[in-house]
């Protein structure tokens, strides 16, 4: 499966040559994922012998994912197929306040004629992709902590997305999904890399080696809670004081706005201010990204990134932020780990998380485990 998704379409021969597994063993393994729906086979593209050998490429069309990129302020919906092509797309806004029990339901919902609008059935859903604001234990698939939704802390959210489908819920923080999603852009071969989410909060996702990084009690990248020398001191949402994300992070820009008559609500707005030539607005993103930079320093001379990532809705106004973050990044971080780095914006924008969780869950679907542990038997649905 990995040597069909790296290298297009191949014949049975060309498998066993590349791996060096005997004839009857690919022929076992491909039956497999033909069986499985993952691979199709292209009659009478080359012939050995008497008999023609079609060449085998991955059938993203083989089935579909579900996606649910969870904000705090908004919750982005998709349907994509095996290949994480998005067949559709939409964005609703929530009261998450009001707790993932009550809150999900209607997206769930929402999701499910999300499928059938597009021509497709229940049935072909192999997966559910979702990510959320905090940091997440992946294998309860809670939040194990969040400031942006403390309601949500500890409850199961598999069960919530999956309901009546027999398929596999992956839930992941939404910073270490951005990151996640670069596995579909230029930068897929990169093993050292930090993705910045620069949003209503502030957090990154560590790849190092290749392997994204969460931590021991997955707490991994939590930057927007450093604190930082501020005058006079300001209080954050997690209530603490002096913490980057209550002077750079977008909640922060937001309030400072509205402080000057601005008609802002959330970092969206603050941002389209900006855009719109507004110099206060430019300025505090210009120095919140100095402010972010100063903090991202010192993980870059920790963990010496080849590239970091900037994503997420303030960075929307790449150019003031990130004009600010590099000033700090370079003037604080060693010499030698800023020599090849690169700074760069997140490839799909604002459908960074979107694609992040269609990645998420199409890889785990094309995995080895996945689909030994596959069963080729239709899966029954009872949507009753
Ligand atoms: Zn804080």
């Amino acid at each position: 499966m990995q040597l069909v998704l790296a290298e297009g379409a191949l014949s049975r021969t060309d498998i066993g040559r590349m791996t060096g597994l005997s004839r009857t063993a690919v022929t076992a393994r491909v039956g497999q994922l033909l069986a499985q729906g993952l691979l199709v086979e292209e009659s009478g593209a080359e012939s050995t012998g008497g008999r023609p050998a079609g060449r085998l490429r991955f059938n993203a069309a083989g089935g579909i994912v579900l996606v649910a990129s969870v904000g705090r302020s908004r919750i982005q919906l998709a349907v994509a197929d095996l290949g994480c092509s998005v067949l559709a797309e939409c964005s609703i806004e929530v009261d998450q306040g009001i707790g993932p029990q009550r809150c999900l339901p209607p997206v769930v919902d929402q999701l499910y004629r999300m499928v059938t609008d597009c021509g497709r059935d229940l049935a072909d859903v192999r997966g559910i992709g979702v990510s959320v604001p905090g940091c997440v234990d992946p294998d309860s698939g809670a939040m194990v902590s969040s400031t942006a939704l403390p309601s949500w802390d500890g409850i199961p959210l598999r069960e919530l997305f999956r309901r009546e489908l027999d398929v596999p819920v992956l839930v992941e923080k939404d910073v270490n999904v951005m990151a996640i999603a670069e596995r579909r852009s230029p930068l897929r071969g990169v093993p050292d890399m930090i993705m910045v989410k620069a949003s209503t909060g502030i957090s990154i996702g560590i790849v190092l080696g290749g392997v994204l990084q969460r931590g021991a009690l997955f707490a991994a990248g939590e930057l927007g809670h450093v604190p930082i020398g501020v005058e006079p001191p300001v209080l954050c949402r997690c209530g603490q004081t002096n913490c980057l994300e209550a002077v750079a992070g977008g909640w922060a820009i937001a309030k400072a706005l509205q402080g000057l008559g601005r008609d802002v609500k959330h970092v969206r707005d603050a941002v389209a201010v900006a855009l719109k030539g507004d110099p206060e607005a430019l300025g505090m993103i210009r120095d919140a990204g100095r402010r972010v930079g100063e903090v991202l320093a010192a993980a870059v001379t920790l963990l010496n990134p080849e590239v970091v990532v900037i994503g997420g809705d303030l960075a929307s106004a790449y150019e003031p932020f990130v004009a600010g973050l590099r000033e700090t990044v370079y003037q604080r971080s060693t010499a030698l780990a800023t020599r090849q780095l690169r700074i760069v914006a997140s490839t799909f924008a604002e459908r960074q998380g979107l694609i992040g969780c269609a990645t998420l869950i199409n890889d785990w679907i094309t995995s080895a485990s996945a689909i030994d542990s596959a069963t080729t038997a239709p899966r029954s649905l009872n949507l009753a």
